[in-house]
């Protein structure tokens, strides 16, 4: 087939070649740098969505173009038949970063909770009698592969694909007597976000998560913590767990930790990492080009201190939205923790908060009808977040 060249809007290309899936923004994005980005007609936005919190150090940081460009001038990819010395270098630093032992790399925040799962399952079948059942929080959200659907406790993402496979069960966030019922000889592991995000920004509480960590420890259980979006120094530390005191057993990383590459992981303790050679694998998982992109972000992100420069962005934006609120706009929570803000609206108008802010310069994100996200790049300026605050009073004025 002969591509002659593209012709119609970007919308009309996609109706015509792409599978119905998104309901995206009508814009084209072509470049980016730092914390903006702009359109085909070179008209600039501040982005507050981060490519859905993945670019944690902004767009074409120098340290993350510097090593991508090296490394895809040396090796893009070899498969995990051989060693890889990116891949090892980034395994280190999680490692020596976190309270897990030992890293398997994947490409997607669904893929490391499936690998999550899955050992989750084998140390059932080795420690816990076949036990099998995963608890997980009514309104996570886990990914979109067909377990990490059932493992999500949103009705709406399972229904066209029912039958569902089996082995999760959902409970209520932040009710530990609801927990402790759900769980049977059949339970081997207990799956949450520290904050949930999708759901637009729910964390759990300080006495919840500790207390389900005892309940873990008391039967026998696995703690899993998805940091998928709570990752990567974005609420404050480098993973939100370190805030609450509680050491997970399995902690699951994707969208900010290769810089924008596609690139997951799933950490887990010496006694968690049940698998043995042959139990699981991915081709593409861990390569050169993806590891040699998340070494650099996760040492920039270290070295600079971007987590305590989140936790007072956080605040600061936390600070300006309560005065948007004490002067009237129609604001009815406001949840932050770091660069991770979830802002409830008085009607259902997010949707249109988005289009109208798009429209005067800024990218927010609506995750429910009343309720919009922020997950800006963590290198966010005061500037920046004034920028982003301005437009937000206007359009909530209007
Ligand atoms: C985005 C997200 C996922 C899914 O990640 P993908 O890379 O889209 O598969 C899983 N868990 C959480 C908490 C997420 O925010």
């Amino acid at each position: 087939m002969v591509v002659t060249g593209a012709t119609g809007t970007a919308a009309e290309r996609e109706s015509r070649y792409y599978m119905r899936t998104f309901r995206r923004q009508p814009l084209v994005l072509t470049r980016g740098q730092g914390c903006w980005v702009w359109d085909e007609q070179g008209k600039r936005y501040l982005d507050l969505v981060a490519g859905i919190a993945v670019n944690v150090l902004g767009h074409c940081h120098p340290a993350v173009t510097e090593a991508i460009t090296r490394q895809a001038a040396t090796l893009v990819h070899t498969s995990n038949l051989y060693y890889s010395l990116p891949q090892l270098d980034l395994a280190e630093l999680l490692v020596e970063h976190s309270c897990a032992d030992v890293v398997f790399f994947t490409n997607s925040g669904a893929e490391s909770n499936e690998a999550a799962i899955k050992l989750a399952r084998k140390y059932g079948k080795l420690h816990r009698d076949g036990a099998y059942e995963i608890i997980t929080a009514l309104n996570s959200f886990h990914g979109r592969t067909l377990a990490t659907v059932a493992a999500t406790g949103q009705p709406k993402y399972q229904a066209p694909f029912a039958p569902m496979p089996e082995g999760f069960t959902h409970v209520p966030l932040n009710d530990i007597a609801a927990l402790r019922a759900a769980t049977t000889e059949r339970t081997v592991a207990v799956l949450l976000e520290p904050i949930q995000g999708e759901s637009g920004v729910h964390p759990c509480d300080p006495d919840y998560l500790r207390a389900v960590r005892l309940w873990c420890d008391e039967q026998g259980l696995l703690l899993i913590l998805d940091e998928v979006q709570t990752g990567m120094a974005r609420t404050g530390t480098f993973f939100a767990y370190e805030a609450y005191g509680v050491r997970p057993d399995i902690i699951t990383l994707a969208k900010g930790l290769c810089g924008g590459l596609p690139g997951g992981a799933v950490l887990a303790t010496e006694r968690a990492a049940a698998f043995t050679p042959g139990d699981h694998g991915s081709t593409l998982g861990g390569n050169p080009l993806a590891c040699a992109a998340g070494v650099a972000t996760v040492r920039t992100v270290l070295d600079e201190g971007l987590g305590a420069h989140a936790a007072e962005m956080g605040a600061y934006l936390s600070a300006g939205l309560t005065r948007l609120r004490d002067a009237g706009a129609p604001i009815t929570a406001i949840r932050e923790r770091g660069l991770m803000v979830g802002v409830d609206l008085a009607t259902e108008s997010a949707a249109a908060v988005v289009d109208a802010a798009r429209d005067r310069g800024a990218l927010f994100n609506a995750t429910g009808p009343a309720t919009l996200r922020m997950v800006p790049p963590l290198i966010l300026s005061h500037d920046e977040a004034d920028y982003a605050l301005e437009i937000l009073a206007t359009v909530l004025g209007e």
